[in-house]
């Protein structure tokens, strides 16, 4: 019976697992990386058309059931299984990666292929069609959010086809999505732990005005602490500045006063952040 917990449903309709399949353009030279093979929909798919295919799964019956599947496969030495949690298990040099998890680890996941290297060609992964379209939403859309400006930051990603909750069996609650993700090489020159320190506290209130965020007591004290931090890493001894009067140059010069996160596009965020960062000020 499919396990709830590690989001086991299966496509059943073998013309979704063939669009898959194409989307990943696939080369014979292709070192193809699996993620979730539960029975092996797309694994028989992918192997015929790669030149190695490593699939990683979490349940050792599933992984049974997929050996099972290739035995008869005069490909099947090209296969290589690994029983394991795809979030602890050090992934293998690929081309190009095909993944349909559950859903509860998309975020984990998605963040371990941005980060991953050496850079890939591309990974074609099935995600529940909202968080799908928080990748790609734009500012002002209603969906722009965290994920949306982390993942464009470092990715193109492109919409790829919309699975309907009923291709699944059992079927889940939601409609899924399909989308290519693609590296961003060289990624953007900056600090993706500061980045992402600087565009949580925007999105805790998209609405609000850069302003009313960045002057509240808590930001302020924050932004003292961090500014002391990285004074004595310079060396440098002395009065703490006034913190509050270089958030107000910033926030309320020209590029930004009256500026809300939830308009602001990547470019806005990166000139925010190197204003800050001009004046010493720091989000780690
Ligand atoms: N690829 C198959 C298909 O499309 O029919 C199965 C997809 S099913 C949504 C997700 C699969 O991922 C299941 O087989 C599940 O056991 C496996 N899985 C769940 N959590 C995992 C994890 N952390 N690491 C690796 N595999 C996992």
């Amino acid at each position: 019976a499919a396990d709830k917990s590690l989001g086991q449903n299966f496509l059943k309709n073998p013309a979704v697992v063939d669009s898959i399949v194409e989307r990943a353009k696939l080369r014979p030279t292709d070192a193809v990386l699996e993620v979730g093979p539960g029975t092996g929909n797309l694994t028989v798919k992918l192997l015929a058309r790669a030149k190695s295919l490593v699939a990683v799964e979490f349940d050792p019956r599933m992984v049974r059931e997929v050996k099972k599947r290739v035995e008869g496969d005069p490909r099947k030495h090209r296969l290589e299984l690994i029983q394991g949690d795809i979030l602890k298990t050090p992934l293998p040099f690929f081309d190009v990666c095909v993944a349909n998890l559950p859903y509860n680890i998309s975020s984990p996941f998605l963040f371990k292929l941005l980060a991953h290297r050496p850079y890939f060609r591309c990974a074609v992964v099935m995600f529940q069609e909202e968080f799908a379209q928080r990748l790609s939403a734009r500012p002002g859309d209603a969906l722009y959010c965290r994920l949306s400006v982390n993942t464009q930051l470092l990715a193109k990603v492109t919409q790829l086809i919309k699975v309907g909750r009923n291709n699944f069996r059992p079927p889940p609650k939601v409609d899924s999505r399909v989308v290519r993700i693609e590296l961003k090489n060289p990624p953007p020159p900056v600090n993706f732990v500061e980045w992402d320190g600087l565009v949580k506290l925007c999105f805790n209130r998209k609405n609000k005005t850069l302003r009313s965020l960045f002057t509240s007591k808590k930001v302020i004290a924050d932004l003292e602490t961090s500014w002391k931090t990285f004074a004595a890493l310079r060396g440098a001894s002395g009065e703490t500045p006034d913190v509050k009067a270089m958030v107000e140059e910033v926030v309320g010069g020209e590029r930004f006063d009256g500026k809300r996160p939830a308009k602001m596009d990547q470019d806005d965020f990166l000139a925010l952040l190197v204003a800050f960062n001009a004046k010493g000020l720091h989000f780690t």
